[in-house]
């Protein structure tokens, strides 16, 4: 039933004309007085395979890379068309950080995107139910956890592991959840932050891949789950 109501949408914006054009970089710019097509992130027919919607999402990362963002899917058609139901091509399990948001650091637009942000990607039970949720309910073939560089979260547990403390009220429970990735010593304090954050990325995808929701749907082929790191300096996500 989701299936079908999934691939009867995904037809309807072929119909809007959004299906069937091919994805480039830097092929998206445009002057704030040139009407924009909306950017094809959407296959034609069919439901997105895993691969399809990575090859989206860093289709989308590259042109935000270059500066050459397409803003997709932010007209009025696509938001009537989006009213009725919604199929996101991908889930994003961010950091809160005011510097990576999902819709621009991919170039994605309404509708694209399921995304659950937390400080370091911190998991909870209203994550896993929300993640769940993308992939049971909407069939989302992907799930992409993304770090980033320089993460707040991942410095508080560091700071908190060297000083054998508990972090102050509710950020101890982000704090504990992510000290095991800290690595005891390093050169300095950036080149073990950027090593915590790939080991908390690495960490978080293992939990989900095991999580008894999810499970049975990525030993099946059903669901990808993924680990990423974006980085603030060049803009760039690296598969992890
Ligand atoms: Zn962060």
């Amino acid at each position: 039933m989701q299936a079908m109501g999934r691939r009867a949408a995904l037809q309807g914006l072929a119909g809007l004309g959004l299906g069937g054009l091919a994805l480039s970089a830097g092929a998206g710019v445009a002057s704030a007085t040139t009407p924009v097509a909306p950017a094809v992130t959407q296959p034609a027919t069919g439901v997105p395979t895993a691969a399809e919607a990575l090859d989206l999402l860093v289709a989308g990362n590259r042109r935000w890379q270059e500066i050459h963002p397409e803003h997709p899917h932010e007209g009025a058609e696509i938001r009537r068309a989006l009213v009725a139901s919604q199929h996101p091509f991908a889930t994003i399990l961010s950091c809160v950080d005011s510097r990576v948001p999902p819709e621009l650091v991919f170039d994605q637009g309404l509708g694209d995107l399921f995304t659950v942000r937390t400080a370091g990607e911190v998991l909870d039970e209203a994550v896993l139910g929300s993640v769940a949720f993308g992939a049971g309910e909407l069939g989302i073939p992907l799930v992409l956890v993304l770090g980033h560089s320089s993460c707040g979260a991942v410095g508080a547990a560091l700071d908190a592991v060297d000083a054998g403390e508990e972090a102050p009220g509710h950020l101890a429970y982000l704090v504990e959840a992510i000290a095991p990735s800290v690595p005891p010593q390093g050169p300095d304090r950036a080149t073990r932050i950027a090593a915590a954050v790939d080991a908390n990325v690495r960490a978080v995808v293992d939990t989900l891949r095991h999580d008894e929701d999810l499970a049975e749907a990525v030993s099946h082929g059903d669901l990808t789950i993924v680990g990423a790191r974006y980085d603030l300096d060049s803009g760039a996500v690296t598969l992890l």
